[in-house]
């Protein structure tokens, strides 16, 4: 078994160790540990700090520059991303990127998770807005929010879990800007819902790292991308569903086609190009 009692550094200020540290003991037999590396400078949610590199390079950055800032050989980093859901539209949704860097063979295992539970949401706040209504919705105390003057960005407070104090804050806001903006904390350790989401995807990465290639022997081997699509039920036309899935390795350049997960042969007519245009 690959990297069992190797230390792992995590790349993140926001306490996931809280679930991936549990994870990667069991599954990889693999320890933990964090350092005071500041990830932030990746970009942060409140925008202060714009990201300069899409999600999935983010996520490698970070991993290998905290990697060898503190002089280790394999490190962890989890990047998310929230807005309207891929294929359910007016739903928001949490896409979470997690790498597994390997310096000493210079590999990057990764995987991710896209899902609708998220309580990801944003209020433009005018003098006079009614904020309870949005506050029950985003489950707040228990899941933080942050306050921002809505045109420079400007941070009034994060991490906030206290109504009287988020009061004081949009008062003070309003003393010299006419629009503020208040949105969830997506911090890892202030959500307790996209914890949970970190959680799946660390026992998703773990496993990865488990499947090693038929052909090299390198850990990470999984899903790449899907293959083909399946034929309509009804009329036997092409439909919008994948047959296959192609799983590849992260070393050589060994694929397997395998079947779906849930051994569908024909696909429901709601997929179909024909019998729902
Ligand atoms: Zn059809
Ligand atoms: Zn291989």
């Amino acid at each position: 078994m690959h990297y069992q009692h190797k230390r792992v550094l995590l790349a993140s200020k926001h306490e996931k160790e809280r679930v991936v540290r549990p994870v990667f003991f069991d599954k990889l037999g693999c320890e933990i540990y964090t350092s005071d590396f500041d990830t932030d400078q990746f970009g942060t949610f409140t925008g202060e700090i714009p990201r300069a590199y899409n999600a999935y390079e983010t996520c490698i950055l970070k991993a290998k520059s905290a990697a060898i800032a503190s002089d280790c050989l394999f490190s962890v980093a989890s990047e998310g991303s929230f807005g309207p859901h891929p294929s359910i539209p007016f739903f928001a949704s949490d896409h979470e990127i997690m790498v597994f860097v390997d310096l000493k063979n210079n590999w990057v295992i990764s995987e991710q998770l896209v899902t609708p539970k998220t309580n990801y949401n944003r209020l433009t706040l005018h003098a006079g807005t009614e904020v309870e209504p949005f506050l029950q919705s985003v489950q707040f105390p228990s899941h933080a929010v942050t306050l921002q003057v809505n045109d420079t960005k400007e941070v009034l407070g994060k991490g906030i879990q206290d109504v009287g104090l988020l009061n004081q804050l949009i008062k003070r806001g309003f003393t010299y800007a006419d629009e503020l903006l208040l949105a969830t904390d997506m911090r890892a350790m202030m959500n307790p819902t996209r914890m949970e989401g970190l959680s799946l995807l660390a026992e998703k990465l773990a496993s990865r790292i488990l499947t090693c290639c038929h052909a090299c022997g390198a850990p990470g081997f999984g899903f790449i991308s899907t293959a083909e699509t399946l034929s309509c039920s009804l009329c036997d036309g092409p439909t919008a569903m994948h047959r296959f899935e192609r799983w590849g390795c992260i070393a050589c350049a060994h694929q397997e086609k395998k079947p779906r997960p849930d051994h569908l042969e024909k696909a429901p007519p709601t997929y179909c190009h024909y019998c729902n245009p």
